[in-house]
């Protein structure tokens, strides 16, 4: 399976501000509905409020005008009839039916009374009710006396009596009736009009609230889009362009004729892995911020930049402004907030670089100047490289040599060549290296042409334990024809650092072909970063409780320093030929320098062995700086099996 390669920090989706956009965009959404449910709510509690108030006031008013109304109309009746009843003294018949008739109005006053006190009791319409029946009840005493005056025949009398009773009671009960109805009619209006304002409050504040809501609505739809914008088109980490957006920016250009005017810039940190590694991934996430924004506070208008994951970023600049931009690029100075305080840094990039043509596609252009950056890796390569077509075919011959080397894996092309080891203070044979070789069509193709490619594109792993596997195969296959081995060093990718399970995986293989351990040393680069090197410390461990050999190959090239060993407990160390390349014309400085490294690795009770000794000068001075072990084209090439089994039995050298 392939496996992404590390190509420096990748900030994940993940990403903390990606979350909150969308926590926020959550609330806003939840404010708006509770607002709107809330408004609803308060609109129509308000207006059921008013409108049962009213009706409430309404209904009780009708009643205690019904009540007026009755004790008013009987009361005149009941009059009218008290006057008949003193003119009809002489007919005794009819008296008897008018009394009857006064009795049951009074009766009806009575009730209208009592529904009456019922209805204003404590309410200010009280003491008018109390006039109207303190009234009434004198009104009906005096007419007791008219009745009874008149019964007797004293008709002055009972005329007297009904006087007084109409003058002085029956107006007092006129007059509080007539100053009730209009109270009760001052308040019915007053009532009116406080509904009609109510109503209008209720109708303005619709409206406000609708505004309000309209306006809020617009807010949050400007806000959502622009969170929107955010997510679309935004990178989540570094708030500049995402590639979709470049895409549609590309697209208009092209539209409008201006895209030629325009070279793609694909740019990134240079040693970004540093800053992660030494000042932790929160402080690379700010310098990822800062060289955006930097970079995009560079830019004018209509240039553009987007992320292109990790720290690779694309830009589209005007061609006339390029030395412009390779200026601003070559040192920037950032400022980012450390745990142990602000600190300045100085940002240097690697680009690549290509002048856009008509007919090129965005993904033409980012291809092509990805290219282009890729070159400033190579070796003495300038940070920034135009991309040419030789590029182009180098790649294509690379993806070639991908799926060749895939299909050579499946058919077992690979062949493994040993490399002796020498013990110069007796010229014995005392150990090999495992060379992988690609038998292609009977050629014999060596690591150079393929490793780098598959170590690139990830798939170098399952090549080593090709290796690897193949290497304890002929162990086993000698140990059983009675050929004593030496011990054999594997190469392995600083790749593997990253599958957990990579010493289990070496472990387990070992089992299968029951190597003893002793015949067994694994090589391993140093590796840069800081999870590797835990990785590293962890595996060289692990190999080192179960017997097996480990080296750090390449030493004094790339990341490997002296205080390194002091935390890793590898039991050999692979001097790089590149120490004694040319000691026959080094000056003493230099040799003193391989003299210390020797004496200081030998101090530490670490094996030593040196690489590419090619001649017998590299050898003298090597054993006088007291490296005993040497690797080289002086006693031996890379020998294929059949060549180094004869080695294997006749392992002294010169004899
Ligand atoms: P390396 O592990 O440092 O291997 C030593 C390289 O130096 C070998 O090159 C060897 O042929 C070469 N060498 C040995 N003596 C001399 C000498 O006297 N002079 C000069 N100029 N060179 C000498 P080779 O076989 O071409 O391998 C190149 C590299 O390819 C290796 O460097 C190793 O890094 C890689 N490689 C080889 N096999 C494997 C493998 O199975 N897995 C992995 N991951 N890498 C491998
Ligand atoms: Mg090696
Ligand atoms: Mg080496």
């Amino acid at each position: 399976m392939k496996k992404r390669i590390y190509r420096g920090y990748q900030a994940g989706n993940a990403n903390p501000k990606r979350k909150n956009l969308l926590l926020r965009i959550m609330l806003v959404t939840l404010l708006s509905m509770l607002m709107g449910i809330g408004g609803l709510l308060f609109l129509s509690y308000n207006q059921k409020e008013v409108a049962d108030n009213y009706s409430n006031s309404i209904d009780c008013n009708y009643s205690n005008v019904k009540y007026i109304n009755t004790v008013s109309r009987s009361l005149y009746r009941h009059q009218a009839l008290i006057y008949q009843y003193m003119s009809a003294a002489a007919e005794g018949k009819k008296r008897e039916e008018i009394r009857e008739i006064t009795d049951s109005l009074e009766a009806v006053i009575e009730d209208s009374l009592e529904k009456l006190n019922e209805s204003v009791m404590e309410t200010a319409y009280e003491p008018y009710y109390h006039s109207i029946y303190s009234g009434y009840k004198s009104y009906l005493k005096n007419i007791g006396y008219v009745f009874y005056f008149s019964d007797k025949g004293d008709t002055a009398t009972a005329g007297y009596y009904m006087e007084t009773a109409l003058q002085s009671y029956i107006e007092k009960v006129n007059q509080s009736v007539e100053e009730l109805s209009t109270m009760i009619a001052e308040d019915m209006d007053a009532a009116e009009q406080l509904m009609s304002r109510r109503i209008n409050f209720a109708r303005q504040s619709s409206v406000l609230f609708i505004i309000l809501l309209a306006a809020f609505s617009l807010i949050t739809m400007i806000y959502c889009s622009r969170i929107f914008d955010s997510l679309v088109n935004k990178d989540a980490l570094t708030q500049v362009d995402n590639y979709e957006k470049l895409q549609k920016d590309s697209t208009r250009l092209i539209k409008h004729g201006r895209w030629e005017e325009y070279v793609g810039v694909s740019c990134n940190i240079k040693d970004f892995n540093y800053f992660n590694q030494q000042l932790g991934d929160k402080t690379g996430d700010m310098v990822l911020i800062r060289y955006a924004a930097s970079i995009a506070g560079f830019l004018q208008k209509g240039e553009k930049i987007a992320r292109n994951g990790g720290d690779n970023f694309i830009l589209l600049v005007r061609q006339e402004r390029i030395p412009e931009l390779l200026a601003y690029l070559q040192n920037m100075e950032i400022s980012v907030d450390t745990p142990e305080g602000m600190k300045k840094l100085t940002i240097y990039s690697r680009c690549g670089l290509y002048q856009i043509r008509e007919q090129d596609s965005l993904r033409e252009v980012v291809n092509a100047c990805c290219l282009a950056l890729a070159d400033t890796r190579m070796n003495g390569a300038p940070d920034h490289v135009w991309y040419d077509r030789a590029m182009h075919d180098r790649m294509v011959e690379r993806k070639e040599i991908l799926v060749q080397c895939r299909k050579a894996l499946q058919e077992r092309e690979f062949v493994v060549y040993y490399q002796p080891k020498v013990n110069i203070a007796v010229d014995t044979l005392c150990g090999a290296e495992a060379l992988v070789r690609w038998n292609r069509d009977g050629q014999v193709v060596g690591p150079g042409q393929f490793v780098p490619v598959l170590e690139e594109e990830g798939y170098i792993t399952e090549l080593d334990f090709y290796v690897f596997e193949q290497v304890c195969r002929d162990i086993r296959n000698w140990l059983e024809r009675g050929i004593r081995p030496v011990r054999i060093s594997s190469n392995f990718s600083k790749l593997h650092l990253r599958d957990q399970a990579f010493a289990a995986k070496v472990l387990e293989i070992v089992r299968r072909y029951q190597i003893d351990s002793r015949y067994l040393e694994i090589e391993l680069t140093e590796s840069s970063g800081y999870e590797d090197f835990k990785a590293l410390v962890a595996f060289v461990d692990e190999m080192g409780r179960h017997g097996i050999y480990t080296s750090i190959d390449d030493f004094g090239t790339g990341y490997s320093s002296l205080s390194l060993l002091k935390n890793l407990n590898v039991n050999v160390v692979k001097l790089d030929k590149s120490f004694i390349e040319d000691i026959e014309n080094a000056d003493e400085a230099h040799e003193k320098m391989v003299e210390n490294v020797v004496r200081m690795i030998n101090d530490l009770h670490r094996e030593v062995i040196c690489e590419g000794v090619e001649n017998r000068i590299q050898a003298d001075f090597l054993r006088t700086v007291n490296c005993q072990q040497v690797q080289g084209y002086l006693y031996d090439r890379p020998l294929p099996h059949e060549v180094f089994e004869s080695r294997l039995k006749h392992p002294v050298y010169g004899g």
